[in-house]
Parts: C-alpha cells; sequence; structure tokens
C-alpha cells in the first residue's frame, strides 16, 4: 500500500486519468474515486450464480468488469455467488470458467467461492449481532410477508425484534447446530420497519435450509441471503468497484449497511449499469433451461441459444462478441440492442479472417456437354481476395458440376440474370456456361441442367470482351463431399413475440432449424471443429465441436452475408 493519494497500479507505476469523452459513466466514476483517493487502485469481479450456463448479457458484465480492471492496471476476480445449493451445480461452474477463459477475460488463478467464505460470514453476523444490530426472528415466511408493509404502508415490529443479544446470539448458534427446520428462524438485520425502501425493513440475512452443498456438503444447515452475503464477498477480496445491473440499484442501501457493519477498512463501492437486452431474443436463464429440459434444444449449447456456449459453438468469436458489447455501450438506461447487431459483429470480423469455399447447400447437377469426359483440371483460387496473405488453393473443374438450385431456372423470372435456357453466366474462377436444355424428376423438380462452355474463357473473362451478368459458384461432383449443414433461424417466432404473455409459453419458430446434405469442396472435408469458413454466396459457417467427426464435419451457418444492419452514426 502506498501512503499517499496517488492511484497505482500493482507495479507502482501511477494510474494516468484515461483522456476523452469517450469514457463511459462508470469510468467517470471510478475516476472520481482515484482522485478523491477513496481507492488508491481498481479491482473488480464477475460473480456469476452458478445455476446455468452464461449467456449474451453475462458476457457484457464479464467484458466490462475485466475491461475496466485491465484498463486501470487493476486485478480481475472471477467469483461463484454459490450460496444457494438448491440450483447450483458443479457442471455450471465448469462450463462458466471455459467461457470467462474463452472470452479472453485474463482472472489468473483469481478464481473464488463464495462458499469458502461461510465462516467468516458467519463471524460476521455475529459481530453485527453484538452490536445489537440483528435479531433471530420466528416469524414464518407468511408471517414475516404480513408485517412487511407496503409500498405506501410502513411494516410492522417483528415480536422478536427486542431480544436480547445474548438469546439472539444462543439462538443463532442454534441455528447453525441444526436444531432448527427449515423456515423455523431466521437472522434479520435490525434497521427500520417504516423504511420508504423495503429492502431495509429488517431484511433477512440467513435462513435456515438443511441442503447440502455441492461444495461445503453437509457442514452448513444455514445460508446467507444474497444481499448479506454479496458485499461480503466483495470486502473480503478487496474488491473496490462492485459492478452491477440495475435491478440492485434499490438493495445498494443494504449493501452499504452491511459492509459498513462489517467494518471493512476500504468498503467495496456498488455501481449499477442497464442490462444487455436482446430484441426478441430468448436469454433469461428461466427460458433456456425449459428449452432445454424439455428437449426442443440441444443443450445449453445448442447454436441457436445466445448463451456463451451456444455463441461459440455457432461459430461466434470473442472478437466479434466484444465488438458487440461495446457498440451496446454501458449506460443506466435500458435499451434494447437487435441480434442483427450481433450479426453485423461477426460479420466483420470473419470478411477478412475466413477463407472463402465452394459449397452448394441445394444441389442441382449441371453437366458440361461439350467438356471432354474422363478429363478434368485445376484451378488456383484465392483463399480471400480481401486478405491476400491468405493464399490460394487449387480446385478441380470437371464436365459434371453441382450448382445451387435457385442458380438455375427453366423459365425465368423478370431479371433473373442467372442460369436458364439460352443465357450465358460466368462459373466462378472457371468458364463462362449456356445453359442448353433441363432434366426433371417424376416430381417435375430439376434433377440436371445441360449447358456447353467456351475453352476460351478459362479463368472467368472473355478474350474478346463480353460480359455477362451473372456469376454463379460450383463444385466438381467428382471429387466434392457431402456434408451435414445446419441452418438456422431464431429459435421463437419473431412475429408473435418472444412469449405469449397468456401463458407465458415460448412462441416456438417451427423453422428455426433446418438440415441440408451440401456439396463441399474437398478441403472443407477435413474441417476441424471451430473451423469458420465462409461459403461463398452462402454464409458464414463452423464446424460443430459436438457433431463433427474426422473426414465427417458438420457445419453450422453462423449468419448468411446478406445484412439490413446500419452502424449507428456517432
Ligand atoms: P439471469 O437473470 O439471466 O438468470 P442472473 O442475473 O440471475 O441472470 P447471475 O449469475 O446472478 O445471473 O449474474 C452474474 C452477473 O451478471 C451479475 O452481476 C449480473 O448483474 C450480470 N448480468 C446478468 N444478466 C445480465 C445482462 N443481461 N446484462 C448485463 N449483465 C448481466
Ligand atoms: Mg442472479
Amino acid at each position: 500500500m502506498h501512503t499517499d493519494n496517488t492511484a497505482r497500479k500493482e507495479d507502482g507505476s501511477v494510474v494516468e486519468p484515461l483522456n476523452g469523452e469517450n469514457k463511459n459513466f462508470i469510468e467517470m466514476e471510478i475516476d472520481k474515486d482515484l482522485a478523491s483517493g477513496r481507492y488508491d487502485h481498481v479491482h473488480t469481479r464477475f460473480p456469476p450464480e452458478p445455476n446455468g450456463y452464461l449467456h449474451i448479457g453475462h458476457a457484457k458484465s464479464i467484458l466490462l468488469n475485466y475491461g475496466l480492471a485491465k484498463e486501470y492496471g487493476g486485478q480481475f476476480n472471477l467469483r461463484f455467488d454459490d450460496t444457494n445449493p438448491t440450483k447450483e451445480k458443479s457442471e455450471f461452474v465448469e462450463a462458466i470458467i471455459d467461457n470467462v477463459r474463452w472470452l479472453g477475460a485474463d482472472f489468473g488463478d483469481r478464481i473464488y467461492y463464495a462458499s469458502d467464505y461461510f465462516e467468516e460470514m458467519y463471524d460476521i453476523a455475529v459481530k453485527i449481532i453484538r452490536k445489537g444490530h440483528a435479531y433471530v426472528s420466528d416469524l414464518s415466511a407468511e408471517e414475516m410477508k404480513q408485517y412487511r408493509g407496503t409500498l405506501t404502508e410502513p411494516g410492522r415490529e417483528d415480536p422478536s425484534r427486542n431480544r436480547s443479544v445474548e438469546e439472539n446470539l444462543d439462538l443463532f448458534r442454534r441455528m447453525r447446530e441444526g436444531e432448527f427446520a427449515d423456515g423455523e428462524k431466521t437472522l434479520r438485520a435490525k434497521i427500520d420497519m417504516a423504511s420508504p425502501n423495503i429492502n431495509m425493513r429488517d431484511p433477512i440475512l440467513y435462513r435456515v435450509a438443511h441442503l447440502s452443498h455441492q461444495r461445503t456438503g453437509d457442514r452448513w444447515c444455514i445460508y446467507p441471503m444474497y444481499d448479506f452475503a454479496h458485499p461480503i464477498e466483495d470486502g473480503i477480496e478487496g474488491i473496490t468497484h462492485s459492478i452491477c445491473t440495475l435491478e440492485f440499484e434499490d438493495h445498494r442501501p443494504l449493501y452499504d449497511w452491511v459492509v459498513d457493519e462489517a467494518e471493512f477498512p476500504n468498503p467495496p463501492r456498488q455501481i449499477e449499469f442497464a442490462k444487455l437486452y436482446l430484441n426478441n431474443i430468448v436469454t433469461g436463464k428461466r427460458y433456456i433451461k425449459k428449452l432445454v429440459e424439455q428437449n426442443i434444444v440441444d443443450g445449453w449449447d445448442d447454436p441457436r441459444i445466445v448463451s456463451i456456449s451456444g455463441l461459440r459453438r455457432r461459430g461466434f468469436t470473442p472478437e466479434s462478441i466484444k465488438r458487440f458489447v461495446e457498440m451496446a455501450g454501458v449506460s443506466k438506461s435500458q435499451a434494447v440492442n437487435e441480434y442483427a447487431a450481433l450479426e453485423y459483429c461477426i460479420r466483420e470480423d470473419l470478411k477478412p479472417k475466413a477463407p472463402r469455399m465452394l459449397a452448394v447447400l441445394d444441389p442441382v447437377r449441371l453437366v458440361i456437354d461439350n467438356y471432354p469426359e474422363g478429363q478434368s483440371e485445376e484451378l488456383e483460387v484465392p483463399n480471400n481476395l480481401e486478405n491476400p496473405e491468405l493464399g490460394s488453393r487449387k480446385v478441380t473443374f470437371s464436365r459434371e458440376l453441382y450448382i445451387e438450385r435457385d442458380d438455375f431456372m427453366a423459365e425465368p423470372a423478370p431479371k433473373y440474370k442467372r442460369l436458364y435456357p439460352g443465357n450465358e453466366v460466368r462459373l466462378m474462377y472457371a468458364y463462362f456456361v449456356t445453359a442448353t436444355s433441363f432434366e426433371t424428376g417424376a416430381d417435375g423438380r430439376v434433377t440436371t441442367v445441360h449447358c456447353t462452355y467456351d475453352p476460351a474463357t478459362r479463368g472467368g473473362d472473355a478474350p474478346d470482351g463480353r460480359k455477362v451478368k451473372g456469376t454463379i459458384h460450383w463444385v466438381n461432383a467428382a471429387d466434392c463431399g457431402t456434408v451435414k449443414t445446419r441452418l438456422y433461424e431464431n429459435i421463437v417466432d419473431e412475429s408473435k413475440g418472444v412469449y405469449d404473455p397468456e401463458t407465458g409459453e415460448l412462441n416456438l419458430n417451427p423453422h428455426s432449424l433446418t438440415e441440408v446434405q451440401a456439396k463441399v469442396e474437398p478441403a472443407l472435408i477435413r474441417a476441424k471443429a471451430f473451423d469458420r469458413f465462409q461459403f461463398i454466396r452462402n454464409g458464414f459457417f463452423c464446424a460443430d465441436v459436438k457433431d463433427s467427426a474426422e473426414g465427417a464435419p458438420v457445419f453450422n451457418r453462423i449468419v448468411s452475408l446478406k445484412s439490413s444492419f446500419k452502424l449507428p452514426v456517432k
């Protein structure tokens, strides 16, 4: 600890104030605290409850807390707020650790569990009882509700409110020792039953609950309430800025009461910001849990879910999520963000990074009747025209290819520029071809298109300068692979809203998942889990981590190429 009031980083160097107008309100508060000497460093944390998987909203909290610690040369803790054993599981702990690491929020070895502090929390409760500021109550939950009062009426005093310190100490010890049944006794703070803030009307600090905890086993049969536990966790870890979401704003006086009663030498300070909310997207744990439990989705990491594991499996990158939460900004007022903005961010990230490959999602055979049978040739194609560093590769070309079904029309619609009988188009990287005829199956659908090619147009340009209006992609039938490819839509039907306000049920979109057998160029058959590609004209795709096998990848479409999203003008 330095004795002057100068804010310093861990290495002792002075923290320079950030320059600029682009600071968010939390940074401005931190600057004030450093300038006034309230704190001489910054220490933040992300405190998930391990009762489900993290979602995109949590990513905002993680990146915000980590980002602030990094920006001010401070520290960042990952802390599990595991004080409610009923819903918590170690599976969730593992997934959360993995998600936070993946997002790049480096907590080093600073990983903590609230349950490790149960003994200290107990001691603090005892200390508060000794001061006469907490008491053991005999009221049942139902009675407690009646005594609490309403927004317009003050509460009534608990009949046990004036128990002696000795009696309270004795009862609290016996609560811990297991003498009472669940709900029979609680420990309450003695604050103010007439407070206009209901959170301050003698809130419960401890409850009796004979529950096994995934980390402390049967050691405890009393558990601290969130509002009591959280500030103590922050205080013990030396957190300076305890950043949380707006619903805790009304709890801040209680937060301050607890850190004050606990007598932490340099108490933490709570600052609230607005949750990240995505329009028409299911984010709440409660709903995701339902989808998982009813087997409507393939687990918490289903690529249609905006859990961090789901986004990752779908193919989103940490960079894209970071950019998205930065674009969303940090504010005190609730704003709605569009999923399209997230899609914009992943496109921007992958455009220069992902190789652009040939893949046909809905294949129709194309036969070049004047191309010599048995012949084939190699074409050198760029991996990414925008990024020459990605180099080039060879693809083969021969008489039989696959093209997209909708790149051919037997009878062209007005303004249709692609293949139809008599029309000439460019086969990307290859030749000009002109459709001559087509075959259909019993159902009337086109099965094969016949065409002729112009050998002089190799590489995609005509020496006589003639132009074509359409360019279509293709794969070589002789060496392409067939791979399962999944196309997604929103899991809920946007036209109806996320859920039915009457039943509370989600309005599911029956078309949220479509599986196709795509024809892909050979390099794609060797894709490994999480390899990302642009399938030319079809979008960005990622090899699925769960369902891909060696030589048999399954692709998830991350996002299509077209966007209606416009960057907000700053
Ligand atoms: P949910 O309501 O989705 O179940 P939660 O708030 O119960 O989430 P916690 O594990 O308690 O989940 O949250 C850990 C941290 O993440 C908290 O500090 C919380 O404020 C923050 N957080 C949760 N949801 C969002 C969100 N949508 N946007 C930003 N931060 C969030
Ligand atoms: Mg919560």
